[in-house]
Parts: structure tokens; sequence; C-alpha cells
């Protein structure tokens, strides 16, 4: 069941990016599993997946204990993060797409290195379009956040990550586009790799914009409660 779901989520990334002339192996689904249990993770695992995105830090925490004995699991932090919270996800996350703020990435930055961890991959999440975005940076703060993250040697920037509002494809586009622009300006693609960005209702529109990472969660586990 999962497996057949995942099968059909990947081939939908495919295509996406084959009508976009792209890569396909240049989009990593990033398999969103907050709120289902870790039995659901395992299912997905025997299937070949490996990247897994939680949004809430004690979740996360409880997991990676869950599932430690899988080593090549990677975990994908995606959530709104507290600061106080910060030494769970430092320690137990791969990536994390949803750094939004100065104190969040000093207080990571901390923790990654009382982690004893190699560097801590991360992401801005940017609010791109001053819609009714949840989270994020206003894009004018951004670059100063770059510089920022630059400057902590436990975390290393990898792109930007940005969540439209929710069913409204034409949002959705506008939304994902101005993201683009503004990794553009940072220095374009050399200096940003990655743009998570798409979830299971705009996948395709964020492949075509560019996306480097999506991150579905209902298109293969199901609901959420
Ligand atoms: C829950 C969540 C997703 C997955 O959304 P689906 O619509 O279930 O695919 C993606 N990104 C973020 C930031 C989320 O919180």
């Amino acid at each position: 069941m999962i497996a057949d779901k995942l099968a059909e989520t990947r081939a939908r990334i495919d295509a996406a990016a084959r009508a976009a002339g792209r890569d396909p192996a240049s989009v990593r689904l990033v398999a969103v599993s907050k709120t289902h249990p870790a039995s659901a993770i395992r299912e997905a695992y025997a299937a070949g997946q490996r990247d897994f995105g939680e949004s809430y830090a004690q979740e996360l925490r409880d997991k990676a204990e869950e599932l430690a004995d899988l080593a090549d699991l990677r975990f994908h932090f995606i959530g709104h993060l507290q600061t106080n919270k910060a030494k769970y996800v430092a320690k137990a996350a791969s990536y994390v797409h949803s750094v939004d703020g100065a104190e969040l990435a000093r207080e990571l930055d901390k923790r990654a290195r009382a982690a004893g961890r190699p560097v801590l991959p991360i992401l801005l999440e940017v609010n791109a379009g001053l819609e009714a975005q949840k989270g994020g940076a206003p894009a004018a703060e951004v670059p100063a956040l770059v510089a920022l993250v630059r400057s902590l040697p436990g975390l290393e920037l990898r792109g930007l990550m940005t969540m439209p509002p929710f069913g409204d494809p034409a949002a959705a586009k506008r939304v994902f586009a101005e993201l683009v622009r503004l990794r553009d300006s940072l220095g374009g693609a050399a200096a940003l790799p990655e743009l998570s960005m798409g979830m299971s209702d705009d996948l395709e529109i964020a492949v075509a914009a560019g996306a480097t990472m999506v991150r579905i969660g209902t298109a293969i586990f199901g609901a959420r409660e």
C-alpha cells in the first residue's frame, strides 16, 4: 500500500521533471511522515525510501530513537521550530528546512556543535509571497540571514524553502517563482543549490519551477488525523 503510493508519487515527480526538461534524479522525494507511526516509516523504508519529513521536535526525537537501527535513514525537519526545542532537532535531523530567524540559527549552531556532529545542513524558510503564508522569514531579511548562517561553523547553508497558501495553485506558482527570483539574487544555484518546495497538491508546479526537494505527506501515507 505505502509502497504503491510511493511509486505513484515518484512517477509523478519523474513525469513533471521530464516535462520541464529536467533530470528526474535532480528532485529528491522527502516523504512527510509526521503524525504517522514509526511502523509506516519502516514500511516506506522497506520499499526503498530514505528521506522522511517531520514537523514536531519531540515526535522527531522519539521516532529517531525508535528507528535507530535504520542507519541510513535521513530525517528532514520541516516544521516551525521553537528555540527551546532546537536541541532535539540538532541531534536527530539530517536536514532542517525551516530556519526562519537569527535566534534559531544561532541555537541550532550551538546545539549541533554540542552534539559533536558534522555540520548540520539547513535551508532558510522564506515567506516568499507575503500572502497568507504561515511561516518563514520575510524575503527582505533573507540576505542578512544568509550571511549569518555562513558565519556559523555548525551549520551549512544549502538553500531555501517555502510553503505557499494551501489549495491555491495560482498563488503556489507565484510564490515558487518568487523563491527562485530570490535565490537568483543571492548567487543562484551555485550558491544555494537546494529549493525545497512542493507538497502533495502542487508538486508538479514546484518541479516545473525548479524544486530539488519536494515534501509529500498525504499522497504517500494518507490523510492525517
Ligand atoms: C505537512 C507538511 C507537508 C506535507 O503536506 P501534504 O499536503 O500532506 O503533502 C509538506 N511541508 C510541510 C512544511 C508540512 O508541514
